[in-house]
């Protein structure tokens, strides 16, 4: 006879994931938020991609090609890469899934830095994988200690470059020296979510890395500039053996069909990515003059969003500023989750969204803090 078990239990481990937290996008009571809370592209879809998304609707009892053929090759002309060695996911989120799982489990480690995205140890718990963080030199990730973090249980490192939710970034050299100084069976993970609002010309999103080394990956997203999140696709670049692993761990259809013409239209529509590029570094450079100028500390972004600091004491509290916000239809992001519990992560939007974040919260400084 088998012991009497109240109700199922998880695998050990699971009960201590503590679940990601979206961005809210609606305030009760509120009529009318503007939502910059979640990076999501300030532009939206570009006009292409939403009329794939129409076209598509006729077609949708059919199965996606599993495959996902025109998007690779749509990627491959684009980024100059083998199409061969491109794997599609139902976001970059499920990639870094497939990665943990074929790559790591129960007495594996991965290590990720301090303020990195948060999805990796999510996953990484889930799989029964521990995480070591690696502590950060002025909220940018620092080769040194993440190359001290190693352990012998090691299997993949996951670096944001640029990060989230910090904005900051690696030059090409240092993340070469990262890589350089793992032991060749360890993962490095390139997650360039943010490559295109990068304007520095001493940066990789991994494309070269990979080409040099057999052991490097780089996850790509539609998420942010695409302005297709809501669709959930993302890609990786990798060396072949690699990629015949994530191959084999996926399920046959993972990219919708909406999704896979969505992208495709989206990646050939080049004008649209430099109008959204432009747009995010217009608009960030302006939004970042303003809030500092009001006193508050803004972290230098490459990303579509500003990690803006409030302090720990007094009435300017990132509590009360993000009181005051949703009280008037502005969301943000507050950061304790990524350790940064003083920090408001502020996306990118319109014009009139920066200007109604701007004098909102010029307003809050203003007034002292008061509601
Ligand atoms: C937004 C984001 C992703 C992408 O997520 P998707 O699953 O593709 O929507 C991946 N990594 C980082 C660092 C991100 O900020």
């Amino acid at each position: 006879m088998r012991a009497t078990i109240a109700f199922p239990q998880p695998r050990p481990g699971i009960l201590d994931i503590t679940p990601y937290a979206g961005g809210e996008s609606s305030v009760p009571g509120v009529t009318r938020v503007i939502k910059l809370a979640s990076n999501e592209g300030a532009l939206g879809a570009s006009p292409k991609a939403r009329q794939a998304i129409v076209d598509a609707a006729a077609q949708a009892h059919r199965y996606p090609d599993g495959a996902w053929t025109d998007l690779r090759e749509a990627l491959g002309r684009r980024h100059g890469l083998d199409p061969a060695r491109l794997v599609c996911g139902a976001g970059s989120d499920e990639l870094i899934s497939f990665l943990v799982r074929a790559y790591a489990g129960p007495g594996d480690s991965i290590v990720q830095s301090a303020h990195g995205f948060l999805m990796y140890s999510i996953y990484a718990k889930g799989a029964g994988v521990e995480t070591h963080f690696a502590p950060e030199t002025n909220l940018t990730a620092d080769v040194d200690a993440l190359l001290a973090a190693v352990t012998d249980t090691t299997r993949l490192l996951f670096l944001a470059n640029p990060n989230n939710p910090t904005g900051t970034i690696l030059d090409a050299d240092s993340v070469r020296r990262l890589r350089e100084g793992l032991r060749e069976d360890i993962i490095l993970v390139l997650d360039s979510a943010y490559a295109e609002f990068v304007e520095r010309n001493d940066y990789d999103p991994g494309n070269a890395l990979v080409d040099s080394h057999p052991n490097t990956v780089m996850m790509r997203t539609f998420s942010k500039i695409h302005g297709l999140g809501g669709l959930r696709v993302g890609w990786l670049y990798g060396p072949a053996p690699i990629v015949d692993v994530l191959n084999r761990v996926r399920g046959p259809f993972n990219v919708s069909s909406v999704g896979l013409v969505a992208a495709t239209a989206a990646i050939e529509d080049v004008a649209f990515q430099t109008l959204a590029r432009e747009h995010n570094s217009y608009w960030r450079a302006w939004t970042r003059e303003r809030l500092e100028a009001m006193g508050l500390a803004v972290t230098d972004s490459s990303c579509n969003f500003l990690l803006t600091h409030f302090s720990a004491e007094g009435p300017l509290t990132v509590a009360a500023a993000d009181a005051y916000l949703r009280g008037r239809g502005l969301i943000c992001r507050r950061m304790g989750g990524y350790g940064l519990p003083h920090a408001l992560r502020i996306t990118i939007g319109q014009a009139d969204e920066m200007h109604s974040l701007v004098q909102t919260l010029g307003d809050f400084v203003e007034g002292g803090g008061r509601a």
